[in-house]
């Protein structure tokens, strides 16, 4: 039973099969090879648009270089106070934004909520030499707590930054998760939306070490390659990373590792719903279960060598609020999640309760 993350799990034996595949004869580096091509030309078609593609090793590369060619280091970029950005990435976006500053908002659930942001804006003036300038907003789509922001939400939210001149990043850690469940169209719940630059997360629903920084204006992905390269992060071997992609992409097959996920999360959470003085305080809206259990049934789970993570405090609103017997625990299912093991879960949480 592990449900410590996605990324826990492996690769897609499809995405492997294609790595293996591109591994015949000889490619030119550095992406330009006919994979990263072809990857490229299927994320624009997917988006229905031609955008600027860059396939890159992790997800905290993407974020942070994509989040670099929106702020200058004298930028402020707004985002959850929970966020994967301002938590966990080492610092990585302040490092290639050479100094922004990120400021972390709060809101229920895992989202910020349009009024927060409004009166974050109006708190960093444009023109306030002695504060950082509004750069971007940067939205998780699924969020840190496993819940979606609409797409009027994102439009909302959107529509705010960009009449304060701030440019909208999201990050699609667990974007196909996400599209599944909301059951919209890529360029709706980006571009469609207001989004500008997305990093398009594929890594925990499937590819071996690929994620793409997707820009839907070209124009600000003008610096892109040379902040990519001087990162460390333009692969040499290009064509392994455009193989993942194409792989990924190809016949819905990462629509179906998300479906899957997302089934496995909510079979979870309707089990655990089930169970009395088990409280899941945020709805399951992709493929994490966020659950309040007793003490004792946390033993019994730890005993039995589950794996999750213990979820501290973070993102309970005051009502939510834990029990000095109780622990808040963190579920993710993935793409090799098997019903045996959250049917396994759930019984063991059941007979401890
Ligand atoms: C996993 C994750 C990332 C990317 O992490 P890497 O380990 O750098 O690939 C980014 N954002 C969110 C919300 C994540 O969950």
């Amino acid at each position: 039973m592990n449900f410590s993350s996605d990324n826990a799990s492996g690769a897609s034996d499809k995405v492997l099969a294609a790595i293996a595949a591109a591994n015949a004869g000889i490619a030119m580096p550095y992406g330009v090879d006919p994979w990263t091509a072809a990857a490229e030309k299927a994320l624009c078609d997917l988006f229905e648009r031609d955008c600027a593609v860059f396939l890159v090793p992790t997800g905290t590369a993407a974020n942070a270089l994509a989040l670099a060619c929106l702020a200058p280091p004298w930028g402020a970029i707004f985002c959850h106070e929970n966020a994967h950005v301002v938590n966990d990435e080492c610092g990585a976006p302040e490092f290639y934004t050479d100094g922004a500053k990120l400021i972390g908002l709060p809101g229920e659930r895992g989202k910020i909520a349009p009024d927060t942001l409004a009166r974050a804006l109006r708190a960093y003036p444009r023109g306030l030499v002695k504060q950082v300038q509004p750069a971007a907003l940067s939205l998780t789509q699924a969020t840190e707590s496993g819940t979606l922001y609409a797409l009027d939400e994102l439009k909302e939210l959107a529509g705010l930054a960009h009449a304060a001149g701030v440019g909208v990043h999201m990050d699609g850690a667990r974007f196909a998760n996400a599209l599944v469940w909301l059951g919209a169209s890529p360029a709706e719940m980006t571009w469609k939306a207001g989004v500008d630059v997305l990093s398009f997360g594929a890594s925990k629903n499937g590819t071996l070490c690929c994620e793409a920084v997707i820009f839907f204006d070209k124009a600000r992905a003008a610096d892109f390659a040379y902040r990519r390269k001087r990162a460390g992060h333009t692969l040499s071997k290009g064509r392994f990373l455009g193989a993942q992609v194409t792989a990924y992409l190809a016949g819905g097959h990462w629509l179906e590792l998300a479906r899957h996920a997302n089934a496995q999360a909510a079979r979870l959470a309707q089990g655990l719903a089930a169970i009395p003085r088990v409280r899941l305080p945020f709805a399951c809206q992709a493929n994490e279960v966020f659950a309040i259990v007793s003490r004792k049934a946390e033993t019994a789970l730890k005993a039995a060598g589950a794996g999750y993570y213990d979820w501290g405090a973070r993102g309970l609103a005051d009502a939510d609020a834990l029990r000095p017997d109780e622990v808040f625990i963190r579920l993710v299912a993935s793409f090799a999640t098997r019903e045996e093991e959250v049917d396994q879960f759930v019984a063991s949480v059941r007979s401890h309760t």
